[in-house]
């Protein structure tokens, strides 16, 4: 049995069957850099990063994308009120979520498109909608005509006649309906570019379906991104898609659920926003991944410091484990074996496989640890090799990092004479030789 995943085009969990075989294009729509990421923003950041990880095990050659969008009303309206350019706040807060893409254990995306690096191809794209009926320019503005795609609302499950509804709250007099969506935006405030509809510049969801054509070329596999981008930011990307290239961009669409703190939706005024930055350190950071990792990524998510805290004693205890199974492994001169328990992996990919089911793999985890503890008290080192191995080896896939380093020679001497002291019934120095590896942080 394949790889499964929940496509939100269909609504359905599909077999997952790659366009070409053996390869993986996947796009992850990334942050617009007027602020600093709070742990909502980084569930995509996680989750689209064990994916990545969890396609390269089973083989395929992952091709991974996620644009930074560095030119948006709220940008210009950061860069108005902090008296900066654009540039400087957008690199000021890009800087800051690679930073928080870093702490949360993530790797850079192989491909990471900026929206200003494409004005040039979008303004074709543009015009490419207009000679094709499918946008109209108003006085420098540029709409979509969302009349001309018949299936809009597929991906949200929404009829035009009840979007339509929605959009009239905010009318804008220029557009033939409600529910076009700007192209272009002729502007006088902040940085703008000139186009042949006039000075101005692009809209957000223009951004994606062009960055798309340009690192991929044709349809992709997986697209993604956050639940609230599905409308309308995903249902504009599939209508401008469909419109010049036929198709719905993506092959499988998905979404990652939103994350609330106890209940209540974070925002600055109830100051109740938990920015990754503020996490101390990294290992505080990969605490949150893997609350974040093991929470199923489609559910809507209500965080709370209680949560935090249970799995921070679970990172010590698989922490624990982890290290005191690399030390025998050291002790044994086993280390750096390759041998993996392939029962507990089949069990892995199986749990993955069903559109990532994590809260399974968790506790498999769980056993393995448990395992290990008994390996590493009854000295059978055959089953420790193997249950390290393979505990190393999902810990790795799913980004999660144990910060536990081998010992060094001298330590590893001191190791060895406490074990024996030990096992001479010589306390007092077992003694010593414990505070000396306290010391060294070894326990
Ligand atoms: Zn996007």
């Amino acid at each position: 049995m394949g790889l499964k995943i929940y496509n939100s085009l269909s609504n359905q969990v599909e077999e997952f069957v790659p366009i070409q075989p053996g390869k993986v294009n996947m796009y992850v729509c990334g942050p617009t850099v007027y602020n600093h990421i709070h742990i909502g923003n980084a569930r995509p950041v996680v989750f689209y990063d064990m994916v990545k990880n969890y396609l390269t095990y089973l083989g395929y050659e992952v091709h991974f994308a996620s644009n930074i969008t560095d030119v948006d009303d709220k940008i210009i309206k950061q860069a108005l009120m902090e008296h900066k350019t654009e540039k400087e706040i957008a690199d000021y807060y890009e800087k800051s979520y690679f930073d928080a893409v870093n702490k949360l254990g993530s790797s850079k995306p192989d491909f990471i498109p900026h929206a200003t690096e494409y004005i040039p191809e979008m303004i074709e794209f543009i015009e490419e909608l207009i000679k094709n009926g499918y946008a109209y320019e108003v006085d420098g503005d540029v709409f979509f005509r969302v009349k001309k795609i018949l299936n809009y609302g597929c991906l949200s499950n929404q009829v035009s006649e009840d979007l339509e509804q929605g959009a009239r709250i905010s009318v804008n007099e220029k557009k033939e309906n409600p529910l076009d969506f700007s192209l272009w935006k002729k502007t006088d405030v902040g940085i703008k570019w000139s186009s042949p509809f006039g000075e101005g510049r692009p809209g957000w969801h223009t951004e994606c379906v062009v960055m798309n054509h340009k690192l991929f070329g044709s349809e992709i596999d997986i697209h993604g991104g956050g639940m609230d981008l599905k409308f309308p930011h995903h249902e504009n990307e599939i209508a401008q898609n469909e419109a010049i290239y036929h198709n719905s961009l993506a092959k499988y669409w998905t979404h990652v659920g939103r994350l609330e703190f106890e209940g209540q939706k974070m925002s600055k005024s109830l100051h109740n926003v938990i920015y990754v930055k503020d996490l101390e350190n990294n290992k505080k950071g990969m605490i949150m991944r893997m609350v974040l990792i093991f929470t199923p990524y489609r559910n809507n998510f209500s965080y709370s410091q209680e949560i935090f805290d249970q799995y921070e004693k679970v990172f010590d205890k698989w922490q624990r484990a982890y290290r005191q199974g690399l030390y025998e492994l050291q002790l044994s001169e086993r280390l750096n074996q390759q041998e993996l328990d392939l029962e507990a992996m089949k069990v892995f990919e199986e749990y993955m496989n069903q559109d990532f089911n994590v809260q399974n793999v968790m506790m498999l985890i769980e056993k393995l640890v448990k395992d290990l503890n008994v390996s590493v008290r009854s000295k059978a080192f055959e089953g420790l090799e193997k249950t390290w191995n393979t505990l190393h080896k999902i810990l790795s896939i799913l980004g999660i990092q144990m910060y536990v380093t081998p010992m060094k020679n001298d330590q590893l001497e001191v190791y060895r004479n406490w074990n024996e002291a030990r096992k001479n019934k010589d306390f007092e120095a077992a003694d010593i030789y414990r505070q000396q590896l306290v010391n060294w942080g070894i326990f």
